[in-house]
This record gives structure tokens, C-alpha cells and sequence, in this order.
């Protein structure tokens, strides 16, 4: 009979440790010698690898702080469930079992795509499917693609997705980090980064929108910065560039021209493109969405604006590839049907380029120097009342509940993005349609194009 998981030294009782830094908590699940410390090995990015040859080797669990995409987390090894326990009633696989998935946020379960799987696998399968966390199904010592059709005996279990990979060799770990990676609780809103003269600017788009080709014309090389190995450091590169007089940071342009090698599902690469755009916006005061003309604003478009738009970052449109588009005519139909999938966001000015032929480019900097300009701008509080006092006279709040809202004064509160707190006797009455036109008229006199503008109405005191 077994005794489930060993506790670990310090660990106590059959409790896994909390992260140790309030990271999300990824842990590994399967039984002993399918790889799982030769994946933990290879997602920590040990050099030294401790593995042990002979199956049931009775180890602590392992605990390591790592990243990946630019999200930390904290990687649990749970050692292995005893092979010989079948029973998923009987204490062992479901005690296991069971831990993982009330102390993780998200679980990798391993199994050994060389090798049958065993009722043990089974057992352990049919408990995580059913379990209200994400887990990730991975055929390990998939060492070649040959070895990834035994991989798929796993469908067979009901398991939706499949993802072979070689801990040895670090095949396809890329893509199992972006889809656990993806698959963590959303983080803290970010506030955008303190301004320092310096434009930072997200250029986020689809695979093949033609990032990279921007990218290169503005740094006027066409140098690959690094290649990418899957399961390598993947520390973003920002590019610093001077145009005239002004000096930009054009973030992670490491990530942006870092192509994979291999062939991947793509919704892999898309789910990659999205992780990457979170993480450069996150970064940034001016996020450039950037289209391909030629195909059109999909779904996918809208989803990474949106992000942008989410965050409260100045946005951009450009609609990349101008030149293989024949006439303005159909350059304007594109540029509607694009406004229109982006209708969400209908302040955001866009841009006309041809990353390819260089063209546009000037215009799309200095459309990023206005949005910029808005973003950070502060505005006096004399300058808003006098406006404020026209808005009011042009149009007055209507009465909302029975109660005609009175506004006092505005003021800036806050820049990046522009925040402003009117003071008011009835903060509830003040009508949602009301609130917006106050917004767009405060982005048309003072110049807000493509910025995001925050009024909170607060009671006077
Ligand atoms: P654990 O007991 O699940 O932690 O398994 P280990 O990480 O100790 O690995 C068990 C054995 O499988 C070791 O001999 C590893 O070298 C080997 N192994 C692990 N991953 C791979 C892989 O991707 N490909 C191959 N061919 N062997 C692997
Ligand atoms: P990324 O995946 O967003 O980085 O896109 P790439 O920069 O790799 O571009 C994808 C493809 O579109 C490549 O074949 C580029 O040569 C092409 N491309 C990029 N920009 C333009 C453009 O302005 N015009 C045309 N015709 N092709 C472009």
C-alpha cells in the first residue's frame, strides 16, 4: 500500500507550499521516470540537471522560481504517483492527484509518448479531466516528430489537446510554456511607465502583419537580432531609435522578429502573438496595431486592440501593406471596414503604411508623437473650467432619477493616461451617455486623439 506524496523537508503534512512569492503555480503530475525532473529541469532553465534512471526513485519535491513570455511563476515538481496504485479509490493517484489540483493554478500532466499508457496514466487522467483548473496534457520524450503519433494515443483518454514535447531536447516546451503561460490568472492592471522624454511604443499585430518588416525598416537593418531555441531565455529586447529630434523605444523587438523554426499549430502562434502583445503594451505608452491591408481587420485584430484599449494605452491603427492595394478607393473601404470591426475604439487615428516601400512611416511617427503628446499632457485646471463652463451652458446633464445633477469643477488628477475627477452633488445621476459626451468633448478641444480619457464623478464634500 503506498502513502501518497512524501512530504517535503520544511513542507509539513501533505500540504504543498504556497508559491513561494505569490507566483502563479504550475505543477508537474505523472508517474516516476516519464521525465517530469527533466522537464522541471528544462522549464527552470537548470544547467544541472539531477535525473535518475531507475523508475520509482523516491525524491523531495522540487520548488523553483522561473518565467516564461515575461510572466514569473513559481514550477512545482510533485515527484510521481506510485505506479503500482491503480485504484484511483485507493489513496494514492487520487490523493495526488488531488493535491496538485487544490494547490496549483495550472498543471502539466506527463506521460511517457514512448511507452503505452499505463492504468495508472488512465486513473490519473479521468481525475484531472474533470478537474475546475487547467491542465495541460504533454507526451514527453516526443524526440522526433515520429514519436509524436504515439503521443496521440492520449485522444484516445478523451484529452482534447495533446502536446509532445522532448524535455531532453527541448522540443516543442516553447509551445507548452505559451499555453500554460496563457492559461494564468489575468495580472494586476499595469500602469503605463513614467515619461522620461522618451516614446514607448508597442507595435503589436498578427503573425505575418508585417512587424518584423516595420521593425527593420525603422532600425535600417535587416539584421535578425537572435534566433529562437525553444525553451531559452526569452528576455524581451527593446530598441532604442532617434528620428529628428525625438528618441523612441520600440519594445521587444527581439520577440517581434524571433521566428520559429518549427511548424506550429496556429493557434499556438496566435496565442503566442496575443501573450506578446500583452507584455510589450504592458511596457508602453503607444500601442501600434498593425494590419494587413490586404487581408482585412479579423477577430484576432480587434482582440489585441482591445487589450491596449483595456489597459488605457494610447492606440494607433495602421494598416501595413498599402502597396498591394490598387486604388485609394479600396484603400478607403479597407479603412471603414477596419473602423468598424475597431468600433470600440472609433478615437484612435490610423495610419496608412507600406512597412516594405518605407511608405507612411513619417506619418505614423508623427501621428505617435501627437498621441504621445496627449497621453502625458496635463491640462490646467483654469483652461478645463473655462471650457467646462461653455460644455455645461451648450449642453447641461439631464436630470437622471429625478434629480438634475449639478457639476461643480473638473480637474486633472492624473496623466498616462489623462484622468480627470469632476466634482458633483449626485455622482450617480450623472447619465452614462452624459459621461461619454463630456469624454469626447474633452478629446476634441484639448487634443486627445488615439488617448484613452478617464473622468471619475465624485460627491463634494
Ligand atoms: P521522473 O522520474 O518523471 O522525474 O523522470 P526523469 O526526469 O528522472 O527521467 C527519467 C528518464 O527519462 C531519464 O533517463 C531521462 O534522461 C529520460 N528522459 C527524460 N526526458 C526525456 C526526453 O524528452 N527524451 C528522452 N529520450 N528521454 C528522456
Ligand atoms: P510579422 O509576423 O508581423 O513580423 O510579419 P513580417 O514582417 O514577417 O511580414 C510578413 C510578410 O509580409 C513578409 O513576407 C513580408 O515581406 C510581408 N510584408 C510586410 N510588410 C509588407 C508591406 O508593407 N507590403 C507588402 N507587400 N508585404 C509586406
Amino acid at each position: 500500500s503506498t502513502e501518497g506524496p512524501k512530504a517535503t523537508a520544511g513542507g509539513g503534512k501533505s500540504k504543498l507550499p504556497a508559491g513561494l512569492s505569490g507566483l502563479p503555480i504550475v505543477a508537474i503530475v505523472g508517474r516516476p521516470n516519464v521525465g517530469k525532473s527533466t522537464l522541471f529541469n528544462r522549464l527552470a532553465r537548470r544547467r544541472i540537471a539531477i535525473v535518475h534512471d531507475e523508475p520509482g526513485v523516491t525524491r523531495d519535491r522540487h520548488y523553483a522560481d522561473t518565467s516564461a513570455y515575461g510572466r514569473p511563476y513559481t514550477l512545482i515538481d510533485t515527484g510521481g504517483f506510485d505506479p503500482e496504485d491503480e485504484d484511483p479509490m485507493k489513496a494514492g493517484i487520487a490523493h495526488h492527484v488531488k493535491l496538485a489540483i487544490d494547490e496549483a493554478d495550472v498543471i502539466i500532466f506527463l506521460t511517457d509518448a514512448t511507452t503505452s499508457l499505463t492504468s495508472a496514466d488512465r486513473a490519473a487522467i479521468r481525475l484531472l479531466r474533470v478537474a475546475k483548473k487547467p491542465v495541460f496534457f504533454a507526451a514527453n520524450k516526443a524526440d522526433s516528430a515520429k514519436v509524436d503519433a504515439e503521443a496521440f494515443e492520449l485522444y484516445r483518454e478523451g484529452v482534447e489537446t495533446v502536446y509532445p514535447v522532448s524535455s531532453l531536447h527541448g522540443r516543442g516546451i516553447g509551445d507548452l510554456e505559451a499555453a500554460v503561460v496563457d492559461a494564468f490568472p489575468p495580472e494586476e492592471e499595469t500602469e503605463a511607465p513614467e515619461d522620461d522624454g522618451i516614446t514607448r511604443v508597442a507595435i503589436v499585430g498578427r503573425p505575418n502583419a508585417g512587424k518584423s518588416s516595420l521593425v527593420n525598416r525603422v532600425l535600417g537593418e535587416e539584421r535578425m537580432l537572435v534566433s529562437d531555441e525553444p525553451g531559452t531565455t526569452r528576455d524581451a529586447i527593446d530598441a532604442l531609435v532617434e528620428r529628428g529630434d525625438k528618441r523612441y523605444v520600440l519594445i521587444d523587438t527581439a520577440g517581434i522578429r524571433r521566428k520559429g523554426k518549427v511548424a506550429k499549430a496556429e493557434s499556438t502562434v496566435e496565442a503566442v502573438s496575443v501573450l506578446h502583445a500583452i507584455r510589450s503594451i504592458e511596457r508602453a505608452q503607444v500601442a501600434v496595431l498593425l494590419c494587413d491591408s490586404s487581408e482585412g481587420v479579423a477577430e484576432q485584430d480587434a482582440k489585441i486592440l482591445g487589450l491596449a484599449e483595456e489597459r488605457s494605452r494610447a492606440i494607433i491603427i495602421a494598416l501595413n501593406k498599402s502597396d498591394l492595394v490598387s486604388s485609394k478607393k479600396d484603400m478607403d473601404a479597407i479603412e471603414t471596414r477596419a473602423r468598424e470591426k475597431l468600433s470600440f475604439a472609433p478615437y484612435a487615428p490610423a495610419v496608412r503604411i507600406s512597412a516594405m516601400k518605407g511608405r507612411g512611416l513619417n506619418e505614423l511617427f508623427a501621428t505617435i508623437d501627437r498621441v504621445k503628446e496627449g497621453f502625458t499632457k496635463r491640462v490646467s485646471t483654469g483652461e478645463l473650467n473655462r471650457f467646462f463652463a461653455q460644455v455645461l451652458e451648450t449642453r447641461p446633464p439631464p436630470t437622471s432619477g429625478g434629480k438634475a445633477p449639478r457639476l461643480y469643477y473638473i480637474t486633472q488628477a492624473e496623466t498616462s493616461p489623462p484622468t480627470f475627477v469632476c466634482i458633483t452633488n449626485a455622482p450617480d445621476a450623472v447619465h452614462f451617455s452624459y459621461r461619454r459626451f463630456v469624454i469626447n468633448q474633452l478629446r476634441k478641444h484639448f487634443g486627445f486623439e488615439g488617448v484613452p480619457i478617464r473622468v471619475f464623478y465624485k460627491a463634494k464634500r
